[in-house]
Formats: structure tokens, C-alpha cells, sequence
């Protein structure tokens, strides 16, 4: 049985990361999100908001599981008996960063492969940061997240906007 862990912060998931798992579900017996808790990321959402947000959005995949970890993600990928490490690739902004990470962790537990998939091109622009970003401004970008995400997203964004004000 193959099994993978897909490692981030997922603050919140995009439907770049959704379009990602659906991929690596087909191609590994199991997947397990890991969404990264007690990393220097400040983030907008709590680690237990990420999780619940991530498992319905990939609810209608049976071979998903979403969890929280934390420390080195070659370390969790053996303690749940993961043989590879998935990562998404947009075209123009994650090659060094994923390339660099993908051989540190070789170098860490040479046993462990990094794969590494491309989501569609209409999310190929697409990150957490961006969204939070323009959301913050007002701007519709409800297509670009799950259905669950963008009522609390919204949301969190005027709490935040109202505490600072
Ligand atoms: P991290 O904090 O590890 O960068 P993210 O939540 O930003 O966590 O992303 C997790 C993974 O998903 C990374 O491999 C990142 O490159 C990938 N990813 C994020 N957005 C997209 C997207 N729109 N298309 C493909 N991969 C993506």
C-alpha cells in the first residue's frame, strides 16, 4: 500500500491545494494532509479552523485524511509510514523553493521521495496569501476557495480589520 503526507499551512485551502489532492489521491493508495500547527507563519486561521476547513473540502475523496503536525515533515512522514512527500507546483513561482526543500529533505531521509504535481492552469496564480489579500479589500474571489472556506474567511478578515481599526 502507498501512502503520502501533503505537507503546508493551508491558511485557508485554496482550491489549488483541493485540485492538487484530488491528483495525488489517484495516484497513492492513501493521502494524508498534514496542515502544519506551530510553524513562524503567523496565520489567520487556528490549526483546528484549517483542518475542519480541508477535510470537508476534500470530503468526497475516501482516501484522504487531514491532520495536524508539527517539526520535520520527513519525521511525521515515517511515523505514519509515508513513503513520499507531495507537493504542488505553479509554473512560474515554486521550482527553487520546492526544489531546494524536496533535496534538504532527501538529504534528511533518502528513503522518502518528494512528488511533486502541477494543478490545473486556471489555479496556477493561485495562493492562500493572494487570496487573503484581495479578500481583505473586498474583492469576490469566492471561486478560488471551497464552498465552506469564503463565509469564514470573510469573516475572520472584518473580526481582524475590526480589532486593528
Ligand atoms: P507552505 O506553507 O508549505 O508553502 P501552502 O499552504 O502555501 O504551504 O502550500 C502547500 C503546498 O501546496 C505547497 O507545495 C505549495 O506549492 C502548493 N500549492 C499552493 N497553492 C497551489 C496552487 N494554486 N497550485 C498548485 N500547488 C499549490
Amino acid at each position: 500500500m502507498t501512502k503520502a503526507i501533503y505537507p503546508g499551512t493551508f491558511d485557508p485551502v485554496t482550491k489549488g491545494h483541493v485540485d492538487i489532492v484530488e491528483r495525488a489521491s489517484k495516484v497513492v493508495d492513501h493521502l494524508t494532509v498534514g496542515v502544519v500547527t506551530g510553524s513562524l507563519k503567523r496565520t489567520l486561521f487556528t490549526v483546528d479552523e484549517r483542518i475542519e476547513m480541508f477535510a470537508e473540502a476534500v470530503g468526497h475523496l475516501t482516501n484522504v485524511t487531514v491532520q495536524s503536525y508539527s517539526g520535520l515533515t520527513v519525521n511525521v512522514a515515517r511515523a505514519i509510514g509515508a513513503d513520499s512527500i507531495v507537493r504542488g507546483l505553479r509554473i512560474t513561482s515554486d521550482f527553487e523553493y520546492e526544489s531546494e526543500m524536496a533535496l534538504m529533505n532527501r538529504r534528511l531521509a533518502e528513503d522518502i521521495e518528494t512528488i511533486c504535481l502541477f494543478s490545473a492552469l486556471e489555479y496556477q496564480i493561485l495562493s492562500s496569501s493572494r487570496v487573503k489579500e484581495v479578500a481583505a479589500f473586498g474583492a469576490d474571489v469566492s471561486d478560488l476557495v471551497p464552498p465552506n472556506v469564503w463565509k469564514p474567511l470573510v469573516e475572520r478578515l472584518d473580526e481582524r480589520k475590526k480589532s486593528s481599526s
